[in-house]
């Protein structure tokens, strides 16, 4: 199994380059934002829970996500050589979480792949995305605050995962070939 942590700002680019990492591995692919969107469609009580949240550009709390992570990744059987975990872990609690979860099922992340994308050009992406796609969360007040969430609680992670001696830094901005080229070179050193 080599089970990947794409790690990023929102709008780093993380969907994106899942895409085509799945399209050469045969990677399975986790977004936890695509999950909890999923969710809000359907009209679940997970989904109102979490729209509530997401509306304000907050994280959906910890306990609730951890649950959440492990079904899916259960559910995801055996039929994949690994799974890319996008948009998850995003705190230090969640990090610990999946260590715990896949260590009991004789499983690890294999490499953490951080794209690193300047704010400036994260808040034109995410506008933009905001105009094509309708996401309520991306306009500017909710991307404010996504951002500011990723400073405080999600940014620690790098250095959790350099302490785990798994982190790999990507320069995110750029030709979309070249950052893929620079994420693959990582993923055939494993
Ligand atoms: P982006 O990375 O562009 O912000 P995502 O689709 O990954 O978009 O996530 C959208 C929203 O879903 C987040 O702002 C957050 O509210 C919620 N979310 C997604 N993943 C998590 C997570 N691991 N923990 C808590 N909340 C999450």
């Amino acid at each position: 199994m080599k089970n990947i942590v794409i790690f990023g700002a929102p709008g780093s680019g993380k969907g994106t380059q899942s895409d085509k990492l799945i399209d050469k591995y045969g990677l399975g692919h986790i977004s936890t934002g695509d999950v909890l969107r999923n969710e809000i469609k359907n009209g679940t009580e997970l989904g109102k829970t979490a729209k509530s949240y997401i509306d304000k550009g907050q994280l959906i709390p910890d306990e609730l996500m951890i649950d959440i992570l492990a079904n899916v990744y259960d559910s995801f059987g055996k039929e994949h050589e690994g799974v890319i975990f996008d948009g998850f872990p995003r705190t230090i609690p969640q990090a610990e979480a999946l260590k715990k979860m896949l260590a009991t099922r004789g499983h690890r992340v294999a490499a953490m792949i951080e794209l690193d994308v300047p704010e400036s050009e994260l808040m034109q992406r995410l506008l933009l995305r905001g105009q094509k796609s309708g996401r309520s969360d991306d306009n500017e007040a909710t991307i404010k605050k996504r951002l500011d969430v990723y400073h405080d609680q999600t940014s620690p992670l790098i250095d959790w995962y350099k302490r785990e001696g798994i982190h790999n830094h990507i320069q995110g901005l750029g030709e979309l070939d070249r950052i893929f080229a620079d994420i693959c070179t990582v993923i055939e050193s494993l």
